[in-house]
């Protein structure tokens, strides 16, 4: 018996449910832009890249003409445009996504929410054009999950300047980047405080991390500070406390979510396309019932944590989301894409490990993604106290 494999597959797009049809038109036409050019300018490069572990510098300026950063603050998007287009960016590859999502999400949301109106104005205009990128130093080489009361990186004030020492690890794009924001707890008053600092100052070092089976294109660096002056004008007017500091981090937890559904909407596309062309006992395996129940599980996995993620975007455009919706949402959609992936993975057998059938990576992507903006087990614990009024924490 032979099966004809259809050329156009239904539900092209993966929308299973209409979400985009919840976007006005201008901002669907804005979608629909973005998502052709990382179809001609990002997925051709990828594999390659993610292969070698090499950024691709060369795409900075074209990035910068599609003028991608601060869709919500600064062009007026609804949180739910700039979601799905975060989601499209990791559909297209997780790694530039992640730069993205450094520079933007990390980065650009501590200057726009902790630093004061001059500061912004003194900033924001080269942060949002490209000509300056940015990294944040929050983690430590001993302080990961527990960096909120555990940061050791030292702030000193001397006259007109304060002094940094200390170490940061995982920084992403930090190889390279213009200006990184770094968190140091003041000697004096015991509070972490928030730094810009120019990466061209000394004492300032960076060294990257080699060897990564994840997000092998973002440059993630050891940075070692030693004495190095930042003049006061550079501490960020309202990062006063790690309270401020977790205001950026619930926007960014949000942010990575729809990377999740990113890589879910990735690993579906590939391992749906595969499995109609390839063929075994005469047939696409997709004609086998085991191999559709994977497919649809995958769906499932994907409609599900997109719902869950527009309805954030909802409460998040009002006001209204709290910090363990965020958190519930990270924990959620990063284990259903923890799924998802090795699902895809398995469809496409032997050709899921090696990177140029397009699963491997998204596979391997996955991990990073489940671990960083707060590990799926800190996540479900910050949702678990919301819920019982009971810390697991610590
Ligand atoms: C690719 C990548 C990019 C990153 N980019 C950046 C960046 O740009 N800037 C930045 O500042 N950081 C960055 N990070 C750091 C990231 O946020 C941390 O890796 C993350 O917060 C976890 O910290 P850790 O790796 O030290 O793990 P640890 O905190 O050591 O955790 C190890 C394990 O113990 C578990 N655990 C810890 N405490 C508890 C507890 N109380 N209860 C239950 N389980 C617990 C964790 O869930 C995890 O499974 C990045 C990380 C990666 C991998």
């Amino acid at each position: 018996m032979t099966q004809t494999i259809p050329v156009e597959l239904p539900y092209a797009d993966g929308d299973f449910y209409a979400f985009e049809a919840l976007l006005s038109d201008k901002e669907r036409d804005r979608l629909h832009e973005v998502r052709d050019w990382l179809d001609a300018n990002v997925r051709p490069i990828a594999v390659e890249c993610w292969n070698r572990a090499e950024f691709p510098h060369g795409l900075v300026p074209r990035l910068a003409e599609l003028d991608v950063v601060s869709p919500i603050r600064r062009q007026g998007h609804s949180n739910l445009l700039a979601g799905l287009l975060h989601a499209e960016f990791t559909r297209a590859d997780a790694s530039i996504a992640t730069f993205m999502g450094v520079h933007d999400g990390l980065f650009t949301g501590s200057l726009e929410l902790l630093a004061s109106h001059e500061q912004q104005e003194e900033w924001l205009p080269d942060v949002y054009s490209l000509r300056k990128i940015g990294a944040f130093g929050l983690t430590e080489p001993l302080g990961g999950s527990d960096v909120a009361g555990g940061t050791r990186t030292t702030a000193r004030r001397e006259g007109s300047n304060w002094v940094l020492n200390g170490a940061k690890r995982w920084i992403g794009n930090a190889t390279f980047s213009d200006w990184i924001v770094v968190f140091a707890r003041d000697v004096d008053d015991d509070q972490v405080k928030a730094f810009l600092v120019d990466t061209s100052l000394e004492g300032y070092s960076a060294t990257k991390i080699e060897n990564k089976i994840s997000l092998r294109t973002v440059q993630n660096a050891d940075v070692t500070l030693e004495n190095v002056v930042v003049p006061h004008e550079f501490k960020l007017a309202h990062g006063n406390s790690f309270r401020d500091t977790n205001r950026v981090l619930k926007v960014t937890r949000l942010s990575v979510a729809w990377q999740a559904v990113g890589l879910q909407m990735a690993a579906f596309d590939v391992a749906r396309r595969y499995a109609v062309e390839r063929m075994q006992f005469g047939r696409p395996i997709a004609s086998f019932q085991l191999v559709q129940d994977q497919l649809v599980t995958m769906l499932g996995n994907m409609v599900s944590s997109l719902g869950l993620m527009v309805r954030l975007s909802q409460l998040e455009e009002a006001g209204r989301a709290r910090d363990e919706q965020s958190a519930l949402a990270k924990a959620y959609t990063t284990a259903r894409m923890r799924e998802s992936v090795a699902l895809g993975r398995g469809i496409l057998g032997g050709n899921g490990i090696v990177t140029d059938y397009g699963m491997a990576k998204v596979f391997a992507d996955a991990e990073a993604v489940f671990s960083y903006e707060g590990t799926h087990e800190i996540n479900t614990l910050v949702t678990g106290r919301a819920i019982t009024g009971i810390s697991a924490i610590v």
